[in-house]
């Protein structure tokens, strides 16, 4: 496992930690000056959102680059499945351009829900599937890898169909495409006693590890992730299992979403205590 008490080379942020995932939440900083803010502090990447890129998504990729930063991945498909999934595939393929464009090696998939008309997880889980695999060919001519995130249980229903590593391994599985893999967040796999066995299994396939902390008491399931070193998850062990087992090496990006602490807070605080938990916590 690496050493981050000296060096967070390896540090990325996704500007989720600043409220950039919804309108209207956080300072409202424009990508350049996260950027900017970022490369001062010594961040290695910058996970954008799609919704902050807009139709400048070579220009703010290349900015990052020019700043000494990489884009470490993009946020996120729209939903492939699920009520709430698009009827037609047009976004899905303007995602993977924009992440093509912005010159981010990682397109991260939240599945969407239960597909209307099915019950249970098992008939969306083969639908997803298919509708990966029909997207996964044009990704990888972009030079994409796309991730698929389980979210913890509780965002089943509506949000996901994969819940466990395992879950979206044997997702992957079937796809069977060398640019689809998984993404850990420990926001969602914390709890999940069977996470070391099924990284083991995931040997090669972590595209993506997102950090946060479970606070002890939350307050809201989607938007009250708390700090590195604020709350319950074990960190260490868990990045242990990820690079020692699933050999990951790559960024490991700060994701937390918070509307009622980090998201009211001056950015350039939550960026200095970032560095800090994660040099201390992660
Ligand atoms: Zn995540």
């Amino acid at each position: 496992m690496r050493d981050f008490t000296a060096d967070h080379s390896a540090l990325a942020l996704n500007t989720a930690s600043l409220g950039h995932n919804l309108d209207g939440a956080g300072a409202g900083w424009s990508p350049e000056r996260v950027i900017d803010a970022c490369a001062a502090r010594g961040y290695g990447g910058i996970v954008f959102w799609r919704r902050e890129i807009g139709a400048r998504a070579a220009e703010i990729g290349n900015r990052v680059r020019a700043a000494g930063l990489q884009v470490a991945g993009l946020c996120r498909t729209p939903y492939l499945v699920g009520r709430e999934a698009p009827r037609d595939a047009a976004e899905l393929y303007a995602s993977v351009e924009m992440a093509a464009d912005l010159g981010a090696p990682v397109l991260t998939i939240v599945t969407g829900g239960t597909e209307p008309g099915s019950k249970g997880v098992i008939e969306t889980q083969k639908r997803l599937a298919d509708r990966v695999a029909a997207i996964a060919p044009v990704a990888a001519a972009a030079g994409v890898a796309l991730a698929l995130e389980p979210l913890n249980p509780m965002f089943g229903g509506n949000r996901t169909c994969i819940f466990t590593v395992a879950d979206a391994l044997a997702v992957a599985d079937s796809v069977a495409a060398p640019n689809v893999g998984v993404a850990v967040d420990v926001y969602h796999v914390w709890w999940d006693r069977t996470l070391a066995a099924s990284l083991a299994a995931a040997r090669g396939r972590v595209l993506g590890y997102h950090l946060c902390d479970w606070l002890e008491n939350t307050r809201h399931m989607l938007l009250d992730r708390g700090m590195m070193g604020d709350g319950v998850a074990d960190l260490h062990a868990i990045r242990r299992a990820v690079e020692d087992s699933a050999g990951y090496r790559g960024f490991c990006e700060v994701e937390v979403f918070s509307a009622e602490n980090w998201w009211k807070r001056d950015p350039s605080e939550v960026l200095d205590v970032i560095v800090d938990r994660f040099r201390r916590h992660c």
